[in-house]
């Protein structure tokens, strides 16, 4: 019996992998203008830090988490918790008053598989903690809708403010009266957000609460005079950096951290699954955490549906590239062949040789394969003659090489291609 991949879990195979390594790879660089860290931290948490920060009655603590009941840990289903959680550990605000940090990998959260949610998927994710400033929430903005529109992807930017512990009592009380008229026609799962959270009522899917809700009060018209002037310095750092967006009085996120700014980044091109990227301030979590009284900001984009953009857009993508393709023909030049390429490979060049001594014909077509710009042909009368002939792919032009002075003189001549990563 074939053993097969879990349902909702995925592997991301030669062919597709050229896609999150474009991704991946702009993000760093973008994230890198824009100042940031990376950190990298463990999957396995404890439970309770989820349970803490992003909510007991959030849907993701309440039915997507996994959890190794007994030992009471959970592979993280977000990482601003376990970011945070490492920030308090490792005394970062120490170090810098202000920090800067991103990480990219795997999330793990129990959902209905479907296209553009998994149950394994991931995410990059950019916190900036330290500052209460409106500059940063608007900065930070700026900074995803540059990496999407660097990616080539469409997308609107949705804001929202849900004020603060001082104001949003007083809204959810005003929203918790309009509902109380109208819970008769909510759906289920409505009916029990509105005792335990409220404000989920606003950005329910179902087609009946909607409705009902449309008419809501907004929480924008409850905001006390700080998050007033919070948000409208947000929406003036916006116009500043020429980012265009929208208010969406219903989104109110799924998780109880936030605090005054959140948004969305929304398409229109992937069905159900249309938030590639979601964030937002959560200025009390660092100290209910245990840390300092540090205010912070954040966002995550979903690694798969950028992916998914990326190949509705059917551009092509560069494969790898090799730079010289070793050709050993028999025996004694294949031996000859293989010390050969370990020396290149040293000297920086891309390498592929055949190591199941094959065909000219057929080690042509290998090298064809994989896009090698050059291919080394040794053949056992070469060997023998001191030389070997080195073919350029693109114009066929073809010259002599001494055999002794090959690990020298190909890296001069055939320049390492750029890989296409930054440095560090
Ligand atoms: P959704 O409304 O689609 O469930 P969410 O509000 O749960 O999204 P967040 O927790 O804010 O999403 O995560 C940020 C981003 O991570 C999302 O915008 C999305 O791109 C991605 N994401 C979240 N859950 C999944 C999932 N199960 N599979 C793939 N990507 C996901
Ligand atoms: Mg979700």
């Amino acid at each position: 019996m074939k053993i097969k991949a879990l349902n909702g879990f995925k592997d991301i195979v030669p062919g597709e992998i050229e896609l999150w390594q474009k991704v991946e790879n702009t993000a760093r660089d973008i994230f890198a203008r824009f100042n940031f860290n990376e950190i990298r931290m463990p999957i396995l948490e404890k439970t309770e830090l989820f349970a803490r920060s992003i909510g007991d009655s959030t849907d993701i603590v309440e039915k997507e988490m996994y959890t190794f009941i007994d030992k009471q840990i959970t592979m993280r289903p977000e990482a601003t918790a376990s970011l945070l959680r490492a920030y308090i550990q490792h005394g970062l605000h120490v170090q810098k008053p202000i920090q800067r940090l991103f990480t990219i990998g795997p999330m793990f959260r129990h959902e209905r598989p479907q296209k553009g949610r998994l149950r394994q998927f991931h995410q990059m994710d950019v916190e900036v903690l330290g500052t209460p400033n409106p500059r940063v929430d608007a900065e930070l903005m700026a900074m995803g809708a540059m990496l999407l529109e660097e990616l080539g992807i469409t997308m609107s930017l949705e804001i929202n403010s849900l004020g603060c512990p001082i104001c949003r009592p007083g809204f959810r009380a005003a929203l918790l009266s309009f509902i109380d008229d109208r819970k008769d026609a909510l759906c289920e799962d409505c009916t029990r957000r509105s005792k335990t959270n409220p404000l989920r009522v606003l950005d329910c899917k179902n087609s009946a609460c909607r409705e009902q809700v449309a008419e809501a009060p907004s929480i924008q018209e409850h905001l006390c005079s700080e998050c007033d002037k919070h948000f409208d310095a947000v929406q003036e750092g916006l116009k500043q950096l020429d980012v265009q967006y929208s208010l969406n009085k219903f989104m109110v996120r799924g998780l109880d951290y936030y605090t005054r700014t959140t948004f969305e980044f929304i398409t229109k091109d992937l069905g159900a699954q249309a938030a590639v990227g979601a964030g937002g301030r959560y200025d009390g979590l660092v100290a209910k955490l245990g840390g300092p009284k540090a205010p912070g900001i954040g966002f995550a984009m979903g690694l798969e549906r950028i992916v998914l953009l990326l190949q509705q857009q059917k551009e092509p993508v560069d494969s790898t590239q090799i730079d010289i393709f070793v050709a050993g023909l028999g025996e004694k030049a294949s031996e000859f062949s293989f010390p050969l390429a370990h020396k290149l490979r040293r000297k920086g060049l891309f390498t592929a040789m055949d190591h199941e001594g094959r065909s000219l014909k057929s080690q042509m077509k290998q090298a064809n394969k994989v896009n090698a710009r050059y291919v080394l042909i040794i053949g056992e009368n070469e060997l023998k003659q001191g030389t070997a002939v080195l073919r350029n792919m693109e114009n066929q032009e073809q010259q002599e090489i001494a055999v002794t002075s090959l690990s020298t003189e190909l890296p001069s001549i055939i320049l390492p291609h750029n890989t296409g990563c930054n440095p560090v």
